[in-house]
């Protein structure tokens, strides 16, 4: 992943309210369409000029080419807030993140994250290397909201039943394991558009936790059609398990792999 830098010149005078309005407005759009991850956009003021730091898929993820028409909606609109069009510099490669995906389609892709990912949920089924949303056609209402606010939400409950202190972790845990949970169900159909959208075949990663013992794991059978799923051999050491009727991959209980 890359660190950019937004640079916000004014051209007139202008208020902190309405910057802040016009440059969030414009993170949001961003974020809604893959080209910068995570949550935080801290906006430091300096003379006549506003920075903004965020963190991108790729080099050339804040390309106009890679724009939502949300997106080109913001930036028209920053100059209510007397700002010009940002200028857009490349901070450098930020070791944290993982690379982005190669440019080729994948013969696969899955749906697939965790609390402490902040990358695209789209994964090649090759390399389970994050694919940027924004590569995609829009997936739902002109860009992908719908995916990021889907990962939002499945990191939520991830964290919630990771750190296993409250009343809300049985409730958290059934939304990542079940497939009669709105998490599910809404990340289900995600997947089947993004499969439509691209002609690529787009599982679902379903959560597994728990369970009685290593043997009863590999017995397990897929929760949607009750067919054989288990995999010779695991694929990037997660997903042990793949139906391609029902477009599933599952994990063997970590519990029980221990
Ligand atoms: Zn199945």
């Amino acid at each position: 992943m890359i660190v950019a830098e937004l640079q916000f010149e004014c051209f007139d005078n202008t208020t902190v309210s309405a910057v802040d309005k016009g440059v969030n407005g414009l993170m949001e759009a961003l974020r809604y369409n893959g080209q910068i991850l995570g949550r935080e956009f801290p906006i430091v003021m300096g003379d006549g000029v506003f920075y903004v730091r965020a963190v991108c898929p790729e080099e050339e993820s804040l390309h106009p080419d890679n724009h939502s028409d949300y997106v080109n909606v913001c930036i028209k609109a920053l100059s209510e807030a007397s700002l010009l069009s940002p200028k857009i510099r490349l901070v450098g490669r930020d070791l944290n993140s993982e690379e982005a995906a190669e440019q080729e389609a994948p013969n696969w892709q899955v749906l697939y994250t965790t609390y402490v990912h902040t990358c695209s949920p789209l994964r090649s089924g090759e390399t389970l290397l994050p694919i940027p949303l924004y590569r995609n056609p829009a997936t739902l209402n002109g860009d992908h909201k719908a995916v990021i606010k889907w990962q939002t939400e499945w990191q939520a409950c991830d964290e919630l039943q990771m750190a296993g202190g409250c009343k809300a972790e049985h409730a958290a845990l059934a939304e990542i394991t079940q497939i009669d949970s709105d998490l599910f169900r809404r990340g289900w159909d995600i997947r089947g558009r993004i499969e439509y959208l691209t002609q690529i075949p787009t599982y679902y990663y379903l959560y597994r936790v728990g369970g009685k013992g290593l043997k009863e794991e590999r017995e397990r059978r897929c929760p949607k059609c009750d067919g054989e799923w288990l995999l010779d051999n695991p694929l990037h050491d997660v997903f042990y398990f793949k139906c391609d009727k029902c477009r599933i991959v599952s994990n063997i209980s970590w519990d029980q792999l221990k």
